[in-house]
């Protein structure tokens, strides 16, 4: 049985070799097979540099370096079509995600009842209490429009057999919202909670603009909901102006005209001009969504790597 880690870097030359140690230290006592396949996200800094000393030193040490950085759902997507194991798991290389479960989400799969180990964070400490409002805003919301089940402080970090794998290489969205695919897909997951700990050194890719751009677009890519509230909002206003209508025309026929109300009606305009480019907007989402999917462009382009049989392009 071989064990795949992947694990998606991006400038991390400070991380990398904390992670690569204690990563190493767990896995050489657990007796069977496994490769570290980093995929290294168009880094500028030294980590390509390190990922080729690594992988002299240590057989077990694939990589594979995009030609740009593609994000870390496209180097996700690169690792699974790459990755040779039986058991796969994903991990972050700032050791956020311990190594040290690692044995026990092996032990876990191995009981058989269960195809995938998924870990969740307890607790949101050291991060800003406004970034963890957003984010359960953000849950609460999205697992009711949504039908992939999505869990409130759930890591990319977890552990998956073959078939789960395979079906996530078969969903090959452009749009990709790792969070939701591994729900969509469904298999038995069992939840490992666990506390959260603070990055060992570097810095977080995140900030607060480029979270919310990831949960419109996890909303987006994964219901159809606000395009319903688009259709209703049409509805209702339309409504509301036939109501409107038979209301003007009763108090033509009973007091005679009246050039009164021009202020309100301005308002009313500006009103409804403002929720068509709104509703517009919602459509316009999905509609770059689509032109995204439609142009059918590899998720990543490889420029190196040290793997055999890479896929370079998928
Ligand atoms: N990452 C990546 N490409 C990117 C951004 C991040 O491969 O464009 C990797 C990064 O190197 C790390 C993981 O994704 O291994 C998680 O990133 P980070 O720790 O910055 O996110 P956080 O833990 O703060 O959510
Ligand atoms: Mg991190």
């Amino acid at each position: 049985m071989k064990i795949s880690i992947i694990v998606p870097c991006f400038n991390e030359e400070e991380a990398l070799p904390l992670f690569y140690d204690e990563a190493t230290k767990v896995l050489s006592k657990m007796k069977c097979e496994y490769e570290l396949l980093f995929v290294n996200d168009g880094s500028k800094d030294r980590t390509l540099k390190l990922l080729r000393v690594l992988s002299k030193k240590d057989t077990h040490v694939q990589y594979l370096s995009f030609s740009r950085n593609f994000g870390k759902e496209a180097a996700m997507y690169a690792g699974f079509c790459n990755a040779s194991g039986d058991y796969v798991a994903v991990m972050d290389c700032d050791l956020q995600d311990p190594p040290a479960l690692l044995p026990e989400m092996v032990k876990i799969l191995r009981e058989g009842k269960y195809d995938s180990v998924a870990t969740r964070r307890e607790n949101r400490d050291g991060e800003p209490p406004i970034r963890s409002w957003f984010a359960r805003r953000f849950y609460a919301i999205i697992n009711r429009i949504s039908d992939a089940e999505i869990k409130d402080g759930a890591r990319d970090f977890r552990m998956m057999k073959r078939p789960m794998v395979d079906a996530i290489i078969e969903m090959t969205e452009y749009n990709r919202f790792s969070k939701g695919i591994f729900g969509w897909v469904g298999f038995e997951t069992y939840w490992l909670p666990y506390k959260n700990t603070e990055r060992v050194a570097g810095k977080t890719k995140w900030n607060f603009w480029g979270l919310f751009k990831y949960a419109i677009d996890g909303v987006i890519n994964f219901s159809q909901s606000p395009l319903n509230i688009a259709s209703w909002f049409g509805v209702l206003m339309t409504f509301f102006a036939f109501c409107a209508l038979i209301f003007i025309v009763v108090r033509y026929l009973i007091a005679g005209d009246a050039v009164a109300g021009w202020a309100s009606t301005v308002c009313i305009i500006v009103f409804i001009g403002g929720l068509i480019l709104f509703c517009l907007g919602i459509i316009g989402q999905y509609v770059a969504k689509i032109y995204l999917e439609v142009k059918n462009r590899p998720h990543y382009i490889v420029s190196e790597t040290n793997l055999r049989k890479p896929k370079l392009m998928k």
